[in-house]
C-alpha cells in the first residue's frame, strides 16, 4: 500500500464499512506464498503461514503519524518510480543509490527505495535461516525468520503491484496533473474486493530462487512496470460508479494475475533466501545454544 494517509481519509470520509483494503490482500498472497513452499523447506516455516501473513502488514502499520520518524524513513520503500532512475544497473547499497540520484539531481524520497527494502529484508531472512540450519530446534530463531519472511512478503507484493513502479501512481499524470481516478487504492483493493482465496491462487504455481538477489529483484520490477498502462486501463471499470466491476471478467482476470505474480515472487524470495543460508558463514562470536538457554 503506498498511501495509507489517503485510505484512511477516503474510508473516513466515504465511510468505508470495515477495515481491510491492501492489508487483507497481503494477509492472502502470504498465505498463497507459505502454501506453495515445496515440502523440502524447513516444517516449522511451512506451518507458519499465520505469524508470516500477520507480519507482512506490519510496514504498513508503520505508516503511523504517532511514529513520525518511522513513518518518514519507512514511507519510500514501498515504492520505486521506474520512470525517474534507469533501473539496470542498481548501485550495491542505499548510500551509493542516494549519490547516483544527487548526480541526477533527483531525490531518492521522489524514485523510491522498494528494492532496497527488499534486498535488505531477503538478505535478513537469509541470516535467520543460516542460524535455523545450526541450531534447528531453537524457537527464538524459527520465530524470527517468520517475523522476517513476513517482512520480505510485503516488499515483494509491493514490486508486484505495477501501480508502485511509476509515477502514475494514483492515474496517469498529463501536462503534470495527476488524474483525479483514485486509480492506486483501486488496485490496492482488488484481492480484498474480488475476495480470492489462497487456494486458487496458489493452483499451478512454480517458483524457483533467483540466481542473484539484487538482479533478480530488478528483473521483477521490470516485468512488472510492463503493466502500468494493463493497471490503468482498469479504471474503465473501477472508475464509473455504474459498473458492476466485481462481475467483470476482464478485472478479475487481472486481480488474479496480479496475485499469482506476487505469490510466485513472494516464494521465489523465500527460496533465495534458503540458498543464500546455505552459504552463509556465521561468525564465531555467536554461540545460540549457550546464549538461549534452554533452546
Ligand atoms: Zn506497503
Amino acid at each position: 500500500m503506498r498511501q495509507l494517509g489517503m485510505v484512511l481519509f477516503a474510508l473516513a470520509v466515504f465511510g468505508g464499512a470495515a477495515w481491510g483494503w491492501w492489508p487483507r490482500g497481503h494477509g492472502v498472497l502470504t498465505h498463497a506464498a507459505v502454501q506453495a513452499l515445496p515440502p523440502d523447506m524447513p516444517s516449522f516455516f511451512r506451518d507458519g503461514a499465520g505469524m508470516v501473513a500477520h507480519v507482512a502488514v506490519d510496514p504498513d502499520v508503520a505508516k503511523n503519524r504517532g511514529t513520525l520518524h518511522l513513518e518518514r524513513a519507512g514511507h519510500p520503500i514501498h515504492y520505486f518510480n521506474m520512470e525517474l532512475f534507469e533501473a539496470r544497473d542498481l548501485p550495491a547499497s542505499r548510500y551509493a543509490f542516494a549519490r547516483r540520484c544527487a548526480e541526477l539531481d533527483k531525490k531518492p524520497e521522489q524514485v523510491g527505495l522498494l528494492p532496497y527494502a527488499t534486498a535488505e529484508y531477503t538478505e535478513q531472512l537469509a541470516l535467520a535461516f543460516a542460524e535455523y540450519r545450526k541450531w534447528p530446534k531453537n524457537v527464538y530463531i524459527q520465530t524470527k525468520c517468520l517475523i522476517y519472511a513476513g517482512y520480505v512478503a510485503h516488499f515483494a507484493q509491493e514490486i508486484c503491484q505495477p501501480l508502485n513502479l511509476t509515477i502514475h501512481w494514483n492515474g496517469r499524470v498529463v501536462d503534470g496533473k495527476p488524474s483525479r481516478t483514485r486509480m492506486h487504492e483501486k488496485i490496492d483493493g482488488l484481492l480484498q474486493n474480488l475476495d480470492l482465496k489462497p487456494e486458487a491462487i496458489v493452483a499451478g504455481l512454480t517458483a524457483a530462487p533467483v540466481d542473484s538477489l539484487m538482479a533478480g529483484i530488478v528483473a521483477q520490477m521490470h516485468a512488472r512496470f510492463k503493466e502500468v498502462d494493463h493497471a490503468l486501463s482498469m479504471a474503465q471499470y473501477l472508475v464509473p460508479k455504474d459498473v458492476d466491476w466485481k462481475h467483470e471478467p476482464a478485472v478479475r482476470a487481472f486481480a488474479e494475475a496480479q496475485a499469482k505474480h506476487a505469490t510466485r515472487f513472494t516464494v521465489s524470495l523465500y527460496l533465495t533466501a534458503w540458498k543464500m543460508s546455505e552459504k552463509i558463514k556465521l561468525p564465531g562470536w555467536i554461540d545460540r545454544r549457550e546464549m538461549d538457554q534452554g533452546q
